[in-house]
Protein backbone atom coordinates (compact mmCIF):
# COMPACT_ATOMS: atom_id res chain seq x y z
CA UNK A 1 0.00 0.00 0.00
CA UNK A 2 1.51 3.83 -0.82
CA UNK A 3 0.67 6.53 1.50
CA UNK A 4 -1.39 9.01 -0.89
CA UNK A 5 -0.22 11.82 0.76
CA UNK A 6 3.81 11.03 0.17
CA UNK A 7 3.49 8.21 -2.15
CA UNK A 8 5.69 6.25 0.69
CA UNK A 9 5.03 2.17 0.52
CA UNK A 10 3.45 1.74 3.88
CA UNK A 11 2.97 -1.60 3.67
CA UNK A 12 2.65 -4.80 1.90
CA UNK A 13 0.73 -7.70 2.39
CA UNK A 14 -0.30 -11.01 0.68
CA UNK A 15 -3.44 -12.24 -1.20
CA UNK A 16 -5.11 -15.35 0.56
CA UNK A 17 -5.22 -18.09 -1.31
CA UNK A 18 -8.08 -20.06 -2.80
CA UNK A 19 -7.83 -22.53 0.25
CA UNK A 20 -7.72 -20.17 2.35
CA UNK A 21 -10.64 -18.60 1.09
CA UNK A 22 -12.38 -21.84 1.52
CA UNK A 23 -11.04 -22.49 4.83
CA UNK A 24 -12.43 -18.93 6.08
CA UNK A 25 -16.08 -19.94 4.63
CA UNK A 26 -16.40 -23.42 6.33
CA UNK A 27 -14.88 -22.11 9.63
CA UNK A 28 -17.40 -19.18 9.61
CA UNK A 29 -20.34 -21.76 8.69
CA UNK A 30 -19.54 -23.25 12.11
CA UNK A 31 -18.83 -20.04 13.67
CA UNK A 32 -22.30 -18.74 12.36
CA UNK A 33 -24.18 -22.17 13.70
CA UNK A 34 -23.06 -21.57 17.47
CA UNK A 35 -23.95 -17.78 16.88
CA UNK A 36 -26.80 -17.88 16.57
CA UNK A 37 -27.52 -20.79 19.11
CA UNK A 38 -26.12 -18.52 21.39
CA UNK A 39 -28.96 -16.33 24.06
CA UNK A 40 -30.08 -13.49 22.70
CA UNK A 41 -28.51 -11.15 25.42
CA UNK A 42 -25.14 -12.91 25.23
CA UNK A 43 -25.42 -11.85 20.94
CA UNK A 44 -26.39 -8.48 22.23
CA UNK A 45 -23.84 -8.27 24.83
CA UNK A 46 -21.08 -9.59 21.90
CA UNK A 47 -22.40 -6.87 19.47
CA UNK A 48 -22.00 -4.50 22.16
CA UNK A 49 -18.46 -5.50 23.28
CA UNK A 50 -17.35 -4.81 20.06
CA UNK A 51 -18.55 -1.56 19.90
CA UNK A 52 -16.79 -0.65 23.05
CA UNK A 53 -13.61 -2.10 21.37
CA UNK A 54 -14.15 0.34 18.64
CA UNK A 55 -14.26 3.08 20.82
CA UNK A 56 -10.99 1.83 22.59
CA UNK A 57 -8.90 1.94 19.84
CA UNK A 58 -10.80 4.70 17.86
CA UNK A 59 -7.28 6.95 17.81
CA UNK A 60 -6.07 3.67 16.56
CA UNK A 61 -7.90 2.78 13.43
CA UNK A 62 -8.79 6.32 12.63
CA UNK A 63 -4.61 6.65 11.93
CA UNK A 64 -4.56 3.97 10.01
CA UNK A 65 -7.73 4.68 8.03
CA UNK A 66 -6.26 8.40 6.77
CA UNK A 67 -2.67 7.26 6.21
CA UNK A 68 -4.49 4.52 3.77
CA UNK A 69 -6.67 6.35 1.80
CA UNK A 70 -5.57 10.19 2.37
CA UNK A 71 -8.37 10.96 4.82
CA UNK A 72 -8.27 13.85 6.78
CA UNK A 73 -7.43 12.74 10.56
CA UNK A 74 -10.80 14.46 11.95
CA UNK A 75 -13.01 12.93 9.52
CA UNK A 76 -11.11 9.32 10.10
CA UNK A 77 -11.98 9.77 13.28
CA UNK A 78 -15.62 10.07 12.52
CA UNK A 79 -15.96 7.51 10.74
CA UNK A 80 -14.47 5.17 13.35
CA UNK A 81 -16.76 6.61 15.74
CA UNK A 82 -19.74 5.22 13.15
CA UNK A 83 -18.57 1.76 13.49
CA UNK A 84 -18.97 1.81 17.12
CA UNK A 85 -22.08 3.27 16.80
CA UNK A 86 -23.54 0.85 13.91
CA UNK A 87 -22.28 -1.96 16.62
CA UNK A 88 -24.51 -0.10 19.44
CA UNK A 89 -27.61 0.68 17.21
CA UNK A 90 -27.69 -3.01 15.69
CA UNK A 91 -26.53 -4.87 19.28
CA UNK A 92 -29.91 -3.59 20.45
CA UNK A 93 -31.52 -4.99 17.32
CA UNK A 94 -30.87 -8.81 18.35
CA UNK A 95 -34.39 -8.90 20.43
CA UNK A 96 -36.24 -7.11 18.29
CA UNK A 97 -35.96 -9.15 14.92
CA UNK A 98 -40.00 -10.07 14.66
CA UNK A 99 -42.35 -12.23 12.44
CA UNK A 100 -46.05 -11.89 12.35
CA UNK A 101 -49.32 -13.75 12.91
CA UNK A 102 -51.41 -13.86 9.75
CA UNK A 103 -55.22 -14.30 9.42
CA UNK A 104 -56.19 -17.12 7.86
CA UNK A 105 -58.52 -19.97 7.18
CA UNK A 106 -58.68 -23.40 8.81
CA UNK A 107 -55.88 -22.54 11.28
CA UNK A 108 -53.01 -20.09 12.03
CA UNK A 109 -50.57 -18.85 10.65
CA UNK A 110 -46.80 -17.00 11.20
CA UNK A 111 -43.85 -15.82 9.78
CA UNK A 112 -39.92 -16.28 10.90
CA UNK A 113 -37.55 -14.02 9.91
CA UNK A 114 -34.30 -16.63 10.35
CA UNK A 115 -30.26 -15.56 9.81
CA UNK A 116 -29.18 -16.41 6.35
CA UNK A 117 -25.60 -18.33 6.83
CA UNK A 118 -22.48 -16.89 5.93
CA UNK A 119 -22.81 -13.50 4.19
CA UNK A 120 -19.30 -11.82 2.40
CA UNK A 121 -19.19 -8.14 2.83
CA UNK A 122 -17.34 -6.27 0.04
CA UNK A 123 -16.09 -3.08 0.91
CA UNK A 124 -14.78 -0.23 -1.43
CA UNK A 125 -11.75 2.11 -0.79
CA UNK A 126 -13.40 5.27 0.25
CA UNK A 127 -14.53 4.67 3.50
CA UNK A 128 -12.90 0.84 4.01
CA UNK A 129 -13.69 0.11 7.79
CA UNK A 130 -17.31 2.13 8.24
CA UNK A 131 -18.84 0.81 5.37
CA UNK A 132 -17.84 -2.90 6.06
CA UNK A 133 -19.02 -2.28 9.84
CA UNK A 134 -22.10 -0.83 8.98
CA UNK A 135 -23.59 -3.63 7.01
CA UNK A 136 -21.45 -6.68 9.29
CA UNK A 137 -23.03 -5.01 12.16
CA UNK A 138 -26.60 -5.52 10.55
CA UNK A 139 -25.79 -9.20 9.45
CA UNK A 140 -24.46 -9.95 13.19
CA UNK A 141 -27.24 -8.92 14.75
CA UNK A 142 -29.69 -11.00 12.08
CA UNK A 143 -27.58 -14.00 13.92
CA UNK A 144 -25.11 -14.70 10.51
CA UNK A 145 -21.37 -15.32 10.56
CA UNK A 146 -19.72 -12.23 8.00
CA UNK A 147 -16.09 -12.47 5.83
CA UNK A 148 -14.82 -9.08 4.64
CA UNK A 149 -13.29 -8.42 1.93
CA UNK A 150 -11.88 -4.71 1.94
CA UNK A 151 -10.42 -3.02 -0.88
CA UNK A 152 -7.10 -4.22 -2.19
CA UNK A 153 -5.42 -0.71 -1.62
CA UNK A 154 -7.12 -0.20 1.64
CA UNK A 155 -7.03 -3.41 3.88
CA UNK A 156 -5.03 -1.44 6.66
CA UNK A 157 -7.51 -0.79 9.44
CA UNK A 158 -9.86 -4.21 8.23
CA UNK A 159 -7.16 -6.16 9.02
CA UNK A 160 -6.61 -4.65 12.55
CA UNK A 161 -10.17 -4.82 13.27
CA UNK A 162 -10.00 -8.65 12.73
CA UNK A 163 -6.92 -8.77 14.95
CA UNK A 164 -8.82 -7.11 17.70
CA UNK A 165 -11.70 -8.79 16.96
CA UNK A 166 -9.34 -12.27 17.79
CA UNK A 167 -9.04 -11.12 20.95
CA UNK A 168 -13.23 -11.20 22.15
CA UNK A 169 -15.24 -13.95 23.18
CA UNK A 170 -17.21 -14.56 20.73
CA UNK A 171 -17.87 -17.80 18.64
CA UNK A 172 -14.31 -18.57 16.93
CA UNK A 173 -14.37 -17.63 12.87
CA UNK A 174 -17.70 -15.05 13.30
CA UNK A 175 -15.74 -12.27 11.73
CA UNK A 176 -12.76 -13.08 9.46
CA UNK A 177 -10.92 -10.98 6.80
CA UNK A 178 -9.71 -11.97 3.35
CA UNK A 179 -7.47 -10.20 1.54
CA UNK A 180 -6.75 -9.45 -2.24
CA UNK A 181 -8.18 -8.46 -5.59
CA UNK A 182 -11.78 -8.30 -6.53
CA UNK A 183 -11.35 -9.98 -9.79
CA UNK A 184 -9.33 -12.99 -8.06
CA UNK A 185 -10.19 -12.90 -4.11
CA UNK A 186 -13.49 -11.05 -4.37
CA UNK A 187 -14.44 -13.57 -7.23
CA UNK A 188 -14.00 -16.32 -5.15
CA UNK A 189 -16.25 -15.48 -2.54
CA UNK A 190 -19.51 -14.39 -5.09
CA UNK A 191 -19.37 -17.73 -6.42
CA UNK A 192 -18.44 -19.64 -3.37
CA UNK A 193 -21.80 -22.04 -2.13
CA UNK A 194 -21.29 -21.45 1.33
CA UNK A 195 -22.05 -18.30 0.85
CA UNK A 196 -25.39 -17.12 0.93
CA UNK A 197 -25.12 -13.44 0.54
CA UNK A 198 -23.23 -10.73 -0.81
CA UNK A 199 -22.92 -7.34 0.70
CA UNK A 200 -21.62 -5.52 -2.08
CA UNK A 201 -20.39 -1.79 -1.70
CA UNK A 202 -18.86 -0.18 -5.40
CA UNK A 203 -18.89 0.78 -8.41
CA UNK A 204 -22.01 0.11 -10.82
CA UNK A 205 -19.71 -1.76 -13.52
CA UNK A 206 -18.50 -4.26 -10.58
CA UNK A 207 -21.69 -4.60 -8.94
CA UNK A 208 -22.98 -6.16 -12.45
CA UNK A 209 -19.74 -8.48 -12.74
CA UNK A 210 -21.05 -9.50 -8.88
CA UNK A 211 -24.49 -10.42 -10.10
CA UNK A 212 -23.20 -12.41 -12.83
CA UNK A 213 -20.87 -14.59 -10.70
CA UNK A 214 -23.81 -14.63 -7.89
CA UNK A 215 -26.47 -15.86 -10.15
CA UNK A 216 -24.89 -19.05 -9.94
CA UNK A 217 -25.83 -19.98 -6.95
CA UNK A 218 -28.57 -18.14 -6.10
CA UNK A 219 -26.89 -15.63 -3.58
CA UNK A 220 -29.01 -12.57 -2.11
CA UNK A 221 -27.50 -9.40 -2.96
CA UNK A 222 -27.33 -6.03 -1.99
CA UNK A 223 -25.72 -3.77 -4.03
CA UNK A 224 -25.06 -0.57 -3.29
CA UNK A 225 -23.34 1.37 -6.57
CA UNK A 226 -22.06 4.31 -8.12
CA UNK A 227 -23.73 7.99 -7.84
CA UNK A 228 -23.98 11.32 -10.04
CA UNK A 229 -26.14 12.86 -7.27
CA UNK A 230 -28.27 16.08 -7.91
CA UNK A 231 -28.26 19.14 -5.34
CA UNK A 232 -31.22 21.35 -6.43
CA UNK A 233 -31.37 24.84 -5.82
CA UNK A 234 -34.65 27.12 -5.72
CA UNK A 235 -34.25 30.67 -5.37
CA UNK A 236 -36.77 30.82 -2.91
CA UNK A 237 -34.14 29.08 -0.47
CA UNK A 238 -31.54 30.01 1.60
CA UNK A 239 -29.14 31.15 -0.33
CA UNK A 240 -26.15 32.29 1.97
CA UNK A 241 -26.30 28.65 3.70
CA UNK A 242 -26.94 26.21 0.47
CA UNK A 243 -23.74 28.28 -0.96
CA UNK A 244 -22.46 27.73 2.84
CA UNK A 245 -22.90 23.74 2.37
CA UNK A 246 -22.51 23.22 -1.23
CA UNK A 247 -18.69 22.74 -0.95
CA UNK A 248 -17.99 19.84 1.42
CA UNK A 249 -21.82 18.36 0.02
CA UNK A 250 -19.30 17.90 -2.89
CA UNK A 251 -15.84 18.12 -2.13
CA UNK A 252 -16.23 16.34 1.37
CA UNK A 253 -13.39 13.20 1.09
CA UNK A 254 -12.22 14.93 -2.05
CA UNK A 255 -15.22 13.92 -4.07
CA UNK A 256 -14.78 10.29 -3.53
CA UNK A 257 -18.09 9.23 -2.25
CA UNK A 258 -20.72 7.83 -3.61
CA UNK A 259 -23.32 10.55 -2.19
CA UNK A 260 -21.24 13.27 -3.66
CA UNK A 261 -23.69 16.54 -4.48
CA UNK A 262 -21.92 16.28 -7.93
CA UNK A 263 -24.27 18.05 -10.24
CA UNK A 264 -25.79 21.40 -8.48
CA UNK A 265 -28.64 22.23 -10.37
CA UNK A 266 -29.49 26.23 -9.28
CA UNK A 267 -32.65 28.08 -10.21
CA UNK A 268 -31.42 30.12 -12.58
CA UNK A 269 -33.00 33.72 -11.39
CA UNK A 270 -29.84 33.23 -8.57
CA UNK A 271 -27.55 31.21 -10.84
CA UNK A 272 -24.86 34.06 -10.97
CA UNK A 273 -25.24 34.74 -7.13
CA UNK A 274 -24.96 30.85 -6.05
CA UNK A 275 -21.95 30.19 -8.91
CA UNK A 276 -19.60 33.44 -7.33
CA UNK A 277 -20.80 32.79 -4.03
CA UNK A 278 -19.52 28.81 -4.41
CA UNK A 279 -15.94 29.36 -6.02
CA UNK A 280 -15.08 32.04 -3.27
CA UNK A 281 -16.87 29.36 -0.25
CA UNK A 282 -14.54 26.57 -1.94
CA UNK A 283 -11.65 28.59 -1.95
CA UNK A 284 -11.34 28.62 2.02
CA UNK A 285 -11.57 24.51 1.96
CA UNK A 286 -8.05 24.03 3.62
CA UNK A 287 -6.44 21.26 1.60
CA UNK A 288 -3.23 19.57 3.64
CA UNK A 289 -1.57 17.24 5.12
CA UNK A 290 -4.21 14.30 6.43
CA UNK A 291 -2.59 13.70 10.07
CA UNK A 292 -2.92 17.94 10.63
CA UNK A 293 -6.91 18.71 12.60
CA UNK A 294 -7.27 21.20 10.75
CA UNK A 295 -7.20 19.69 7.35
CA UNK A 296 -10.50 19.40 5.35
CA UNK A 297 -9.21 17.68 2.32
CA UNK A 298 -6.67 15.26 1.71
CA UNK A 299 -5.19 13.82 -1.64
CA UNK A 300 -6.94 10.90 -3.72
CA UNK A 301 -6.68 8.17 -2.91
CA UNK A 302 -4.50 6.50 -5.47
CA UNK A 303 -2.13 7.37 -8.61
CA UNK A 304 -4.42 5.14 -10.52
CA UNK A 305 -7.69 7.36 -9.53
CA UNK A 306 -5.73 10.24 -10.09
CA UNK A 307 -5.24 9.65 -13.78
CA UNK A 308 -8.80 8.09 -14.41
CA UNK A 309 -9.92 11.86 -12.30
CA UNK A 310 -7.75 13.37 -14.74
CA UNK A 311 -8.87 11.84 -17.91
CA UNK A 312 -12.38 13.21 -17.25
CA UNK A 313 -11.13 16.83 -16.89
CA UNK A 314 -9.02 16.63 -19.61
CA UNK A 315 -11.58 17.63 -22.55
CA UNK A 316 -13.13 19.71 -20.34
CA UNK A 317 -12.76 23.90 -21.11
CA UNK A 318 -12.79 26.37 -18.56
CA UNK A 319 -13.34 24.61 -15.19
CA UNK A 320 -12.30 27.09 -12.10
CA UNK A 321 -9.98 25.70 -9.54
CA UNK A 322 -10.83 26.78 -6.09
CA UNK A 323 -8.10 26.13 -3.89
CA UNK A 324 -4.34 25.48 -3.70
CA UNK A 325 -2.51 22.04 -3.09
CA UNK A 326 0.48 21.29 -1.07
CA UNK A 327 4.18 21.09 -3.00
CA UNK A 328 5.86 17.92 -4.01
CA UNK A 329 4.46 13.96 -4.13
CA UNK A 330 1.21 13.08 -3.30
CA UNK A 331 -1.87 12.18 -4.95
CA UNK A 332 -3.10 15.78 -4.90
CA UNK A 333 -6.20 17.14 -6.87
CA UNK A 334 -7.74 20.82 -5.78
CA UNK A 335 -11.40 21.29 -6.49
CA UNK A 336 -12.36 21.73 -9.97
CA UNK A 337 -16.10 23.92 -10.58
CA UNK A 338 -17.19 23.24 -14.34
CA UNK A 339 -19.95 26.11 -14.85
CA UNK A 340 -22.58 25.67 -17.34
CA UNK A 341 -21.05 22.47 -19.26
CA UNK A 342 -23.39 20.58 -22.02
CA UNK A 343 -25.97 18.69 -20.82
CA UNK A 344 -25.47 15.57 -22.17
CA UNK A 345 -21.81 15.55 -21.65
CA UNK A 346 -19.60 12.74 -19.18
CA UNK A 347 -18.92 14.96 -16.91
CA UNK A 348 -22.53 15.81 -16.25
CA UNK A 349 -23.84 12.15 -16.36
CA UNK A 350 -20.81 9.63 -15.55
CA UNK A 351 -19.50 9.32 -11.55
CA UNK A 352 -16.16 10.92 -11.68
CA UNK A 353 -15.28 10.40 -7.92
CA UNK A 354 -12.90 12.68 -7.35
CA UNK A 355 -13.09 16.87 -6.65
CA UNK A 356 -15.41 18.21 -9.56
CA UNK A 357 -18.65 19.45 -10.10
CA UNK A 358 -20.81 20.72 -12.22
CA UNK A 359 -22.87 23.49 -11.84
CA UNK A 360 -26.04 23.65 -14.34
CA UNK A 361 -29.14 26.43 -14.77
CA UNK A 362 -32.19 25.21 -14.50
CA UNK A 363 -35.44 27.27 -15.46
CA UNK A 364 -38.48 25.67 -13.26
CA UNK A 365 -39.58 22.67 -11.65
CA UNK A 366 -40.30 20.80 -14.34
CA UNK A 367 -36.91 21.36 -15.82
CA UNK A 368 -35.02 21.02 -12.48
CA UNK A 369 -36.45 17.24 -11.71
CA UNK A 370 -35.66 16.45 -15.61
CA UNK A 371 -32.86 17.12 -15.14
CA UNK A 372 -31.96 15.66 -11.64
CA UNK A 373 -33.23 12.01 -13.25
CA UNK A 374 -31.56 12.50 -16.18
CA UNK A 375 -28.53 10.69 -15.54
CA UNK A 376 -28.82 6.17 -14.82
CA UNK A 377 -28.08 6.80 -11.54
CA UNK A 378 -30.27 7.22 -8.30
CA UNK A 379 -28.43 7.66 -5.15
CA UNK A 380 -28.67 10.25 -3.05
CA UNK A 381 -29.36 14.47 -3.81
CA UNK A 382 -30.66 17.34 -1.89
CA UNK A 383 -33.98 20.07 -2.55
CA UNK A 384 -32.82 23.60 -1.43
CA UNK A 385 -36.26 25.86 -1.11
CA UNK A 386 -37.95 27.14 1.65
CA UNK A 387 -41.78 25.78 0.03
CA UNK A 388 -42.44 22.67 2.22
CA UNK A 389 -45.16 21.71 -0.65
CA UNK A 390 -42.30 22.27 -3.43
CA UNK A 391 -39.89 20.13 -1.09
CA UNK A 392 -42.34 17.17 -0.59
CA UNK A 393 -44.00 17.55 -4.42
CA UNK A 394 -40.08 17.08 -5.96
CA UNK A 395 -38.85 14.57 -3.53
CA UNK A 396 -41.86 12.52 -4.82
CA UNK A 397 -40.40 12.51 -8.58
CA UNK A 398 -36.95 12.87 -8.34
CA UNK A 399 -35.99 9.00 -8.70
CA UNK A 400 -33.34 8.72 -5.79
CA UNK A 401 -33.01 5.99 -2.87
CA UNK A 402 -31.76 9.26 -0.23
CA UNK A 403 -32.54 12.43 -0.80
CA UNK A 404 -32.67 15.55 2.04
CA UNK A 405 -34.09 18.53 2.19
CA UNK A 406 -32.01 21.81 3.21
CA UNK A 407 -29.20 20.00 3.97
CA UNK A 408 -26.69 17.87 2.04
CA UNK A 409 -26.16 14.61 4.41
CA UNK A 410 -27.42 11.11 3.43
CA UNK A 411 -26.09 8.37 5.95
CA UNK A 412 -27.76 8.34 9.06
CA UNK A 413 -27.32 4.96 10.99
CA UNK A 414 -31.24 4.44 11.91
CA UNK A 415 -32.58 5.14 8.42
CA UNK A 416 -32.42 2.92 5.46
CA UNK A 417 -29.83 3.82 2.66
CA UNK A 418 -29.62 2.51 -0.79
CA UNK A 419 -30.02 3.39 -4.64
CA UNK A 420 -32.66 3.54 -7.01
CA UNK A 421 -32.01 2.50 -10.84
CA UNK A 422 -27.88 1.85 -11.79
CA UNK A 423 -27.11 2.72 -7.91
CA UNK A 424 -27.69 -0.69 -6.61
CA UNK A 425 -30.85 -2.29 -5.09
CA UNK A 426 -31.42 -3.56 -1.48
CA UNK A 427 -31.17 -1.51 1.98
CA UNK A 428 -28.09 -1.21 4.16
CA UNK A 429 -28.63 0.50 7.57
CA UNK A 430 -31.69 1.11 9.61
CA UNK A 431 -34.06 -1.87 10.75
CA UNK A 432 -34.66 -1.91 6.70
CA UNK A 433 -31.37 -3.57 6.39
CA UNK A 434 -32.06 -6.66 8.45
CA UNK A 435 -34.89 -7.77 6.12
CA UNK A 436 -32.08 -8.14 3.93
CA UNK A 437 -30.06 -10.26 6.18
CA UNK A 438 -32.96 -12.81 7.06
CA UNK A 439 -34.96 -15.48 5.11
CA UNK A 440 -38.64 -15.01 5.92
CA UNK A 441 -39.83 -18.62 6.23
CA UNK A 442 -43.89 -19.13 6.88
CA UNK A 443 -45.56 -21.59 8.79
CA UNK A 444 -49.40 -22.68 8.82
CA UNK A 445 -50.59 -24.36 11.88
CA UNK A 446 -54.27 -26.52 10.80
CA UNK A 447 -56.40 -26.10 13.99
P1 LIG B 1 -14.87 -1.18 -7.08
O1 LIG B 1 -16.15 -1.62 -7.68
O2 LIG B 1 -13.69 -1.07 -7.95
O3 LIG B 1 -14.44 -2.16 -5.89
C1 LIG B 1 -15.27 -2.41 -4.79
C2 LIG B 1 -14.87 -3.73 -4.16
O4 LIG B 1 -15.16 -4.77 -5.08
C3 LIG B 1 -13.37 -3.85 -3.83
O5 LIG B 1 -13.22 -4.55 -2.62
C4 LIG B 1 -12.85 -4.67 -5.00
O6 LIG B 1 -11.70 -5.39 -4.68
C5 LIG B 1 -14.03 -5.60 -5.24
N1 LIG B 1 -14.09 -6.19 -6.57
C6 LIG B 1 -13.61 -5.69 -7.74
N2 LIG B 1 -13.87 -6.53 -8.76
C7 LIG B 1 -14.55 -7.59 -8.23
C8 LIG B 1 -15.10 -8.78 -8.77
N3 LIG B 1 -15.03 -9.06 -10.07
N4 LIG B 1 -15.73 -9.64 -7.94
C9 LIG B 1 -15.85 -9.35 -6.62
N5 LIG B 1 -15.33 -8.24 -6.04
C10 LIG B 1 -14.69 -7.36 -6.85
O7 LIG B 1 -15.23 0.17 -6.33
P2 LIG B 1 -14.20 1.15 -5.61
O8 LIG B 1 -13.42 1.83 -6.70
O9 LIG B 1 -13.50 0.43 -4.51
O10 LIG B 1 -15.20 2.19 -4.93
C11 LIG B 1 -15.69 3.30 -5.58
C12 LIG B 1 -17.10 3.04 -6.05
O11 LIG B 1 -17.89 2.60 -4.96
C13 LIG B 1 -17.79 4.28 -6.57
O12 LIG B 1 -18.51 3.96 -7.72
C14 LIG B 1 -18.72 4.66 -5.43
O13 LIG B 1 -19.84 5.42 -5.83
C15 LIG B 1 -19.11 3.33 -4.91
N6 LIG B 1 -19.57 3.42 -3.53
C16 LIG B 1 -20.91 3.24 -3.29
C17 LIG B 1 -21.40 3.36 -2.00
C18 LIG B 1 -22.85 3.15 -1.71
O14 LIG B 1 -23.18 2.96 -0.55
N7 LIG B 1 -23.73 3.17 -2.71
C19 LIG B 1 -20.52 3.66 -0.95
C20 LIG B 1 -19.17 3.84 -1.22
C21 LIG B 1 -18.70 3.71 -2.53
Amino acid sequence: MVNPATEEVIDEYLSTDASSVDAALRNAALGQREWASLRLSDRRDGLRAIADMVTEHIDELASLESLDVGKPISRARNEIASVAQAFHYYSGMVDKICGSTIPVDGGIDMTFREPLGVVAVIAPWNFPLAVASWNAAAALAAGNAVVVKPAEDTPLSTRRFAELMATQNLPEHLVQVVLGPGPTVGEMLTSHPLVRKISFTGSTKTGKAVMRSAADTMKRLTLELGGKSASIIFADSDLERAIAEAPMGVFDNTGQDCCARSRILVERTVFTDFVDGFIAATAELRIGAPADEMTELGPLASRLHHERVQAFLDPVEGAVVAGEIPDGPGFWMAPHIVIEPDRRSAIVNEEVFGPVAVVLPFDDEEDAIELANSTIYGLSGSIWTSNLGRALRVAQRVESGTLSVNSNTSVRLQTPFGGFKESGFGRELGMAAIDGYTELKNVFIAT
